[in-house]
């Protein structure tokens, strides 16, 4: 173990009770967790100091769950600003998820043709129309990775001040000190580590909300902003572009446990871990969270099929099966992401069909990337409702797509499951099973939106990718359509998917997908893969249980086997 940091912080809202001079008023935007924020402002009242203490996160969402009256509304219209050093729509989606939160209140969300760092929010009653002003602090900063950014911050204004000034809060200063620490120790070569682990211990407490899966998360986000600002850090550091996903940094682990109060972290390199955290097996068709281990591999087991195998960076093994018959061979893989969890279920339950056709001719790879696999159960330990993509790329950090024979030498560890699987079938089609966040994603600290994956920072239901070589787009089509068509048939998928993309429409505005059959999809020419026709399912699924999580493995397994079953139709077509 090698130490890097160990900090302990005073906590922000401790220091606004200390420091409250009696008798005068105090307004203060912080980031932590409702209850926090009202004990603080009943102990300031107690010395005498009438004290407001809002929200710094998601103001205009805070404000309405806190303060805002909607008695007798009728209809409310938000007036959100449009910022040169933001995308467009920043405001709005920030105030994520107030449509669907205050329905069936209609509400309108129209851009204001200025900056200032506010939301006029009109509200309509029968007999009058009133008008609110919610702030909405913000500052534009130059971040480590050298990316301007306008992002949420502290803010207080005391006595007469209708104007104040930034507050640099406990929550931003501990963020800071992280990567600054990170930025300034004397790294050697790539890997710089085996695992970076951040330790981070906060109080703010998870504070779900009555909408789809949503969570509003304070820790959540710590850890989502450390994990990519970190990467990016590295990324810079290495000379590649930012967003780059071949850098090979280690293992970043930010770990962002709950305290009683205390604010502080610790950041130390560590060996990486070689286990898995145990599990009791489930049902396989009505498991209601993701497999254990042994599990995953006892059902490979069952298969009538040969078995072949690699190893992780950190030694685990990396389990997979050929299945040869006489149908039109197909690759079937999940697990490459390790926190999009359905997926790996999905692949089992299909490949346990597919067995028991007599024709049938596959290769299953349920869990590429076991490494992400068993720090994500670590990680679920703490904090099972939070999506963890720290636990998406591999020990090496990256993501093993991007690592090919000739980039990696002596590094291809896990990505060979992937290349044995296309020399075993030689198949002409790839069912990549994926997930992404199943409530709001954001980077509080570093913009709000999440750097090169703003399309996925809301839920917009299942959606599906196609990825084919040139010449292959009409197979492409056709293999959608199939798809998409055999999938709306199951119970509720299509209400879901609207209900998702009715309210991304109107927070994110324009959706950029096509639309086929009810399920979003994109499609694109592409010849990275080494097969010609890539289908990748994106289920909405992290941080899911229970029907939700069985509801998704089902949507998963139909879309390998409805895959499969269009795919010998297709190959048939086209060798007549
Ligand atoms: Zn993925």
């Amino acid at each position: 173990m090698t130490d890097i940091l160990s900090v302990r912080f005073e906590r922000t809202l401790d220091r606004l009770v200390a420091s409250a001079r009696p008798g005068t008023r105090l307004e203060a935007w912080i980031f932590d967790d409702a209850t926090s924020r009202r004990d603080a402002a009943r102990r300031l009242a107690e010395r005498g100091v009438e004290a407001r203490l809002r929200s710094a996160y998601k103001p205009l969402l805070h404000a309405f769950l806190e303060e805002i009256d909607l008695a007798g509304v009728e209809g409310v219209t938000i007036r959100y600003p449009v910022h040169a050093a933001a995308p467009s729509n920043r405001f709005r989606l920030e105030a994520y998820p107030l449509a669907a939160l205050l329905a069936p209140c209609p509400v309108e969300f129209a851009a204001r043709g200025d900056d200032g760092l506010y939301y006029d929010v009109e509200l309509r009653r029968a007999a009058e129309i009133l008008m609110l002003r919610v702030d909405a602090p913000n500052r534009v900063h130059v971040d480590l990775a050298g990316e301007t950014n306008l992002s949420p911050t502290g803010w207080i204004r005391e006595g007469n001040d209708d104007v104040g000034q930034r507050l640099e809060t406990d929550y931003e200063a501990l963020f800071q000190t992280v990567v600054q620490a990170v930025a300034d120790h004397g790294w050697a070569a790539e890997p710089y580590f085996e695992e970076l682990n951040i330790r981070v211990a906060h109080p703010a407490a998870d504070e779900p909300l009555t909408v789809g899966d949503e969570v509003l998360s304070l820790r959540e986000a710590l850890h989502e902003d450390l994990y990519f600002s970190l990467l990016e850090l590295f990324q810079k550091r290495s000379g590649r572009p930012l967003g780059d996903r071949g850098l090979r940094p280690g293992q970043i682990v930010p770990e962002i446990v709950r305290s009683g109060g205390e604010i502080s972290v610790h950041v130390e390199m560590r060996p990486l871990a070689t286990g898995f955290v145990e599990s009791a097996s489930q049902t396989l068709d009505t498991a209601a969270a993701p497999l254990d281990r042994k599990q995953i591999a006892a059902t490979l087991e069952t298969l009538d099929a040969t078995a072949f195998s690699a190893f992780s960076r950190s030694g685990r093994a990396v389990e997979a099966r050929y299945r040869r018959g006489s149908d039109a061979a197909v690759m079937i893989s999940a697990g490459q992401h390790a926190n999009e969890t359905t997926g790996i279920v999905g692949a089992l339950r299909a490949a346990v069909r597919l067995g028991q056709r007599a024709t049938s001719h596959f290769t299953i790879s349920p869990l590429e990337n076991p490494d992400g696999y068993a720090l994500h159960q670590r990680l679920r330990g703490e904090n099972p409702r939070h999506m963890h993509h720290a636990a998406r790329y591999t020990a090496l950090g990256d993501d093993l797509e991007y690592r090919t024979a000739e980039n990696a030498g002596p590094l291809l560890f896990e990505k060979s499951i992937r290349i044995q699987a296309e020399t075993l079938c030689d198949a002409r089609l790839h069912v990549n099973l994926h997930g992404y966040p199943s409530h709001e994603w954001t980077r509080p600290l570093s913009g709000y939106v999440p750097r090169h994956f703003a399309m996925w920072t809301l839920p917009k239901g299942f959606f599906l990718i196609a990825r084919t070589h040139p010449n292959w787009e009409r197979t492409a089509e056709t293999l959608l359509d199939r798809v998409t068509r055999h999938l709306g048939a199951l119970p509720g998928i299509l209400e879901e998917n609207q209900r998702q993309i009715a309210l991304y429409e109107r927070h994110a505005g324009e959706t950029g997908f096509r639309m086929i059959n009810g399920f979003p999809c994109l499609s694109s020419v592409d010849d990275r893969h080494t097969v010609p026709v890539t289908l990748i399912t994106e289920y909405p699924d992290e941080t899911i249980y229970g029907e939700a999580f069985v509801r998704g493995h089902t949507a998963q397994m139909e879309t390998v086997l409805s895959a499969y079953e269009a795919w010998q139709d297709i190959m048939a077509a086209a060798t007549v």
